[in-house]
């Protein structure tokens, strides 16, 4: 009996088995419109869901700020928008067909039509530009970037912001191309410029004369009583794309939002397991700017990210699952294990993937084939009076 218990006792240390966990709080709000609830001094945070133009809500008041997780199918684009400025923050989808023009179209819905008769669905061309003061890429995955050639093209894009880790393809280097054609773009990078400033991709070199370096710790006004401040910066090649994600502590009004692109621990792992790689040195080295009200939960809610060690950190009061029905590697996001870790740190869940197979609505912005554009979700922050 004794050999027994020690067998046990012995397969539970090596195996690694994760420590026991108090059931998730029961009372996570229906995934529909709500908000969080008043606390003294902090932001109201509000959430609907958004299908057709109808449901976009009108561009913020001095004062308020918004969140859009919008709906690409596999992938993440998030526009952040105040009253004097807007964000995109990627634009990618692994799906195809119609999905870089549902990012556009919803560009068109939220900020105004822009660009030329390649930037609408039918219909005749704008006759102004608008312009789109930011836009970042987390890092150069397609399902981050796929859509951004588009967006460069149709808006007047003033500050562009990349990792500055290059992707060998074809769509890489047509973004790329698309800012160094740009009159106004600068080009702002964790890489080091070259000393002729330009890149080759493809054996093709584009010339990037407004390059400009940004560091770790760099912080960003947008616009009044928003900043950002840069909390992973890697321009190096390295192993994966997902390490050099570009990680913003994004601050609206008191509200604090987290992006994180695809910043991960390491292998798909239970979240119990301890923290590593980017989520490691964000827990190190900014334990107090990473605690949010709003998680861009990594990598598209995968077991490569969201360690237990960095959810309590960030403690979320909503967490954003950008994800869609094609297969990353052998699965679909995100993974259970996750879910589970987000209900228990106490997050609301607004995710993109919950009527991938039906739409019950017809009218989707950007057109209605394929998966997305039905999930995407805007959050309403109102600072605290
Ligand atoms: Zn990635
Ligand atoms: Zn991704």
């Amino acid at each position: 009996m004794r050999s027994i218990a020690l067998l046990f006792f012995w397969l539970l240390v090596t195996t690694g088995c994760p420590a026991p966990r108090p059931p998730a709080r029961p009372t996570q709000p229906p995934n529909e419109p709500g908000q969080t609830e008043p606390r003294p001094g902090s932001p109201q945070i509000a959430w609907k869901r958004v299908q057709t133009v109808a449901d976009v809500p009108p561009a913020p008041a001095p004062g308020t700020y918004q969140v859009h997780m919008i709906d690409v199918g596999t992938g993440l684009a998030i526009l952040v928008r105040g009253s004097d400025f807007a964000m995109l923050y990627d634009a990618g989808t692994n799906d195809r067909g119609e999905k870089p023009l549902r990012v556009v179209a919803y560009l068109a819905a939220t900020l105004g039509p822009s660009g030329d008769d390649l930037c609408v669905d039918g219909g005749a061309p704008p006759v102004t530009r608008v312009k789109l003061p930011h836009v970042v890429l987390s890092h150069p995955h397609l399902d981050h970037a796929s859509a951004l050639d588009l967006v460069v093209h149709c808006y007047d894009i003033a500050n562009f912001w990349d990792s500055g880790s290059i992707n060998e393809t074809v769509f890489y280097r047509e973004l790329m191309s698309g800012i160094a054609r740009s009159p106004t773009i600068a080009y702002h990078t964790a890489a080091s410029p070259t000393d002729d400033r330009a890149i080759s991709i493809k054996g093709t070199a584009i010339a990037l004369p407004r390059w400009d370096r940004f560091s770790e710790g760099d912080t960003v006004q947008l616009g009044e009583g928003a900043k950002f401040t840069i909390l992973h910066a890697e321009g190096k090649k390295l192993g994966d794309f997902n390490q050099n994600s570009v990680v913003l502590a994004v601050e609206l009004g008191g509200a604090k939002l987290l992006l994180v692109g695809d910043a991960e621990s390491g292998e798909r792992k239970d979240p119990s397991y301890p923290v590593g790689d980017v989520e490691e040195h964000l827990v190190s080295q900014y334990p107090q700017l990473i605690r949010s009200d709003i998680l861009q939960v990594g990598h598209h809610g995968s077991k490569t990210s969201s360690r237990r060690g960095f959810l309590e950190a960030v403690k979320p009061r909503v967490a954003l699952v950008s994800t869609g029905p094609k297969m990353y590697g052998k699965v679909t996001l995100p993974d259970a294990e996750v879910i589970e870790e987000l209900k228990h740190v106490g997050a609301t869940i607004l995710r993109t993937d919950e009527h991938d197979a039906s739409c019950p609505v017809s009218g989707r912005i950007g057109g209605d084939a394929g998966p997305g554009g039905c999930d995407s979700w805007v959050l309403t922050i109102t600072r605290a009076p």
